[in-house]
């Protein structure tokens, strides 16, 4: 049985409580988390606020990128590990695994290396009454100890997002994975002592959320800024705690993304690429698509067609080839998504395909499957269009306009996320600046440049991440004014 440690300040360390980590795949016992109390999390805060004090305060910015640099090298080196890491914490198909989320944990150490190399100044001649000027420029320092909550979709991915621009800028971390996600954390921590990154400046303390390690590490008075993956729910929970010391949070929330689908568009492309926006990672995925709006010409034909795709999705064993839909994470979450299920029948949804629990071999049977799902014929106001599902489903809406699909994308609460088809790319620029999102996606999804700016509006988030713009909260951006 495999056992996930803390790491503070350099050691692995257990603590005198623990719970179990359960496979998605067949519910079967993956190993032993530890639970932190108040006091490993201290000892976790102290040792990452002793570590802004030491050998990794006096580093220049080129031995901090070589170092960065490094721990990519390492994981590519460990790669093979990671993938199994993950694969177990979340039972989604090994492709993934190799191809999208284990590649961007390297990818975001290297990037933010290369950012930090390449910050540009800010410099003004200031005119002063006497005739002698000034000259005003600008320092960034790192913030402090950062405070990283992170979920459990994309585990390492979404770790490593947070975690390689705070090092970068010079921050120390505390970092709390999901207690459904524990391995890739605790793996990095490996990496961080083979490449010598100094004590306390990377720790990881496992645990829940409220009462647990995450309330433990966002209410701690000496976290000195707060970056959080997760549900908007728990994002305002931890704002709150996040007002006692008046400390600055980034936030990337949930989603209920819209999918824009005119009549002009590639139609067979567009359908390749909700086959992924729906389905990809069982629909973990916060920038996934759960509403379709599908111009009225071409709204059966597309209904059909993405149902006929998504029954040949085959779930399976994540090292299977032959396998394309993974479990969710947890049966606790599982009854979530069952529960919309059902909640989409009773609002008088057509099912069109899904909308149940599929019959797996016996291997399989006690894990968290679910069929992907597809519906049309519900109202806008109905609990499934309007609230993050966060499975393998949506509901697809004929439309008739292009006014009118606008407000249909924009009347959510959420806003992280919209994808647009079409072939006439001034309608597309036209729709891009109106859909009330953070990101908006033309004839594509989830294709990501680092440098840009990532995160949502509304419900979906607070502050940008990505590039330069990571520095804006990993940073304190401080001005000096030197009278000539
Ligand atoms: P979650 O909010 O339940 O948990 C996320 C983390 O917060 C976990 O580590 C959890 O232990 C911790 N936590 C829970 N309550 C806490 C509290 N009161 N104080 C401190 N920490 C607490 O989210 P999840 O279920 O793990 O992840 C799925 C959610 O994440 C979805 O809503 C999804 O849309 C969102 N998400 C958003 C993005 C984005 O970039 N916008 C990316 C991935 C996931």
């Amino acid at each position: 049985m495999k056992e996930f440690q803390h790491f503070i300040n350099g050691q692995f360390c257990r603590s005198d409580q623990y719970f179990e980590k359960l496979s998605p795949v067949n519910n079967s016992l993956i190993g032993r988390v530890y639970e932190a109390r108040q006091g490993e999390v201290d000892a976790a805060v102290g040792a990452a606020e002793a570590a802004l004090k030491g050998p990794w305060a006096m580093m220049s910015v080129d031995e901090r990128v070589t170092i960065l640099n490094a721990v990519a090298d390492e994981i590519s080196r460990r790669f093979d590990d990671f993938v199994a890491a993950e694969m177990a914490d979340t039972g989604q198909p090994e492709s993934v695994m190799k191809h999208v989320f284990i590649p961007r944990g390297a990818a975001n150490f290297r990037v933010f290396a290369n950012v930090i190399k390449n910050v540009p100044g800010e410099t003004f001649v200031t005119e002063t009454p006497d005739g002698m000027g000034a000259i005003n420029y600008s320092l960034r320092k790192p913030k402090g100890v950062i405070g990283v909550v992170c979920p459990w979709n994309a585990p390492f991915l979404l770790m490593t997002w947070k975690v390689a621009p705070a090092l970068a800028c010079g921050n120390t971390v505390v970092v709390k994975p999901s207690e459904e996600a524990p391995a890739t954390a605790t793996l990095l921590g490996e990496v961080m002592e083979a490449v010598g990154v100094p004590k306390g400046v990377y720790n990881v303390v496992h645990g829940g959320g409220k009462n647990s390690a995450g309330e433990f590490i966002t209410s701690h008075p000496k976290v000195d800024a707060i970056t959080f993956t997760g549900e908007s729910e728990t994002g305002t929970a931890i704002m709150r705690a996040a007002a006692l010391g008046l400390r600055d949070v980034s936030f990337e929330l949930g989603g209920k993304n819209a999918g824009i689908v005119f009549a002009d568009c590639d139609f067979d492309k567009a359908i390749d690429s909700f086959v992924r926006s729906v389905f990809l990672s069982c629909g973990q995925v916060c920038l996934g698509t759960e509403r379709v709006y599908v111009e009225r010409p071409i709204f059966d034909k597309f209904v059909q067609a993405l149902a006929d795709r998504a029954k040949t999705l085959k779930p399976g064993a994540p090292d299977d080839p032959a396998t394309t839909l993974g479990p969710l994470i947890s049966r606790e979450h599982r009854e979530k998504v069952v529960s919309y299920y059902k909640k989409a029948v009773a609002e008088g949804a057509t099912v069109v395909t899904g909308g149940g629990v599929p019959n797996m071999p016996d291997e399989f049977a006690e894990g968290s499957w679910v069929e992907p799902t597809i519906w049309t014929g519900l109202v806008e106001t109905s609990a499934v269009v309007r609230e993050e599902i966060f499975g393998p489903c949506c509901h697809i809406a004929p439309f008739d306009s292009e006014d009118e699909v606008v407000e249909l994308a924009n009347n959510t609460d959420y806003g992280l996320s919209t994808t647009i088809w079409t072939r006439d790319l001034s309608r597309a620029h036209r729709v891009a600046a109106k859909v009330d999102v953070g990101i908006t996606w033309v004839n594509s999804w989830f294709l990501r440049d680092l440098r840009t700016p990532f995160g949502g509006s509304k419900h979906s988030g607070i502050g940008r991440e990505g590039g330069v713009h990571s520095l804006e909260f990993y940073t304190e951006l401080r001005n000096v004014c030197v009278k000539l």
